[in-house]
């Protein structure tokens, strides 16, 4: 809630017009509750869960029309009934445990100093504090992920997030409520350290789920705009993990590949991924020979 009634009494604190960005700020939510501010989260990321990887379900369905080429694991095919299994089992989840936590975490939010007033944070200081929890959350991340994959937590939690060999959209949140309350850390651990505006941390919670969804699509397309952020892991990188299953000692990053690479987890996957690309060049030298001994023959 704002601690002002009018706009004019708000411009008067601030000593300056308010922009645009804050005008429509301070109409919505000058009479709403901080709480009721930071519960927001549990719709967007309702309608995250929901909406974002309804896309990839559209593509999975269609893969024939075009879109097989781009599937990491083209063996692998699901029915509309078990990514609807996934998508209920990620909905019970999200009832019994994210939302709960959502409404019982406010204490939290507070105490670090998640402000929701006036004025309204620059581009560069949203954009420079998201950066900051990316990089928190993927080392973070890391380090628990690796622990999850012991033969104790791996057998007792982790293995339920494993059950996707191939993963799909649905899949990035589905995972043993264990695990999700875990890796809530890594997420609240960023803005702990750089505490920033309430749109902030809406903003955070909506990029770190688009970009798990797009991690777990299943699908490596070319023009993914997401291949021109330096160190990001990606579809394929996080692919491999799941591929490899419970032996993955392999691609623990949640966002980057540095940590990978820095710790040495990234061997067999680049191991496997020269290969592939051997392979690839050896099929490619194979069928132009092939033609050419055609064309010869022909001739
Ligand atoms: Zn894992
Ligand atoms: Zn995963």
């Amino acid at each position: 809630m704002l601690p002002y009634n009018t706009i004019h009494e708000a411009a008067a604190a601030l000593g300056r017009n308010l922009t645009y960005a804050e005008t429509i700020w301070f109409n919505y939510s000058a009479r709403k509750s901080d709480y009721f501010l930071y519960c927001h989260n549990i719709l967007f990321l309702f309608l995250l869960f929901s909406v974002v990887p309804v896309p990839l379900v559209v593509i999975e369905i269609l893969r024939s029309l075009g879109f097989d080429k781009y599937k990491i694991q083209p063996k692998v095919r699901l029915s509309v009934s078990e990514m609807l299994t996934c998508y209920k089992d990620v909905m019970r989840m999200f009832f019994l445990v994210i939302g709960p936590l959502q409404l019982v975490s406010y204490p939290s939010i507070q105490m670090i100093g998640i402000r929701t007033g006036l004025p309204l944070p620059s581009g560069w200081e949203i954009a420079l504090q998201l950066f900051v929890y990316f990089v928190v959350e993927d080392y973070t991340n890391y380090w628990i992920h690796r622990f999850l994959h012991n033969k104790w937590g791996y057998e007792n939690i982790h293995k339920v997030h494993h059950e996707f060999t191939a993963p799909i959209g649905f899949a990035a949140p589905y995972a043993h409520w264990a695990e999700v309350l875990i890796l809530g850390i890594p997420s609240f651990l960023g803005p702990a350290i750089v505490p920033g505006h309430m749109i902030t941390f809406w903003l955070w919670i909506a990029l770190r789920q688009i970009e798990a969804i797009d991690t777990h699509s299943g699908y490596d397309f070319p023009w993914s705009p997401t291949k021109y952020i330096p160190f990001y892991g990606g579809a394929e990188y996080h692919d491999y993990h799941h591929y490899v299953g419970g032996q993955s000692q392999s691609n623990f990053a949640s966002v980057f590949t540095y940590c990978d690479f820095i710790y040495g987890t990234d061997k067999g996957y680049r191991y496997q991924k020269k290969i592939l690309k051997k392979l690839k060049e050896e099929t490619q030298n194979g069928e132009s020979y092939n033609s050419s001994n055609q064309d010869l023959k022909s001739d």
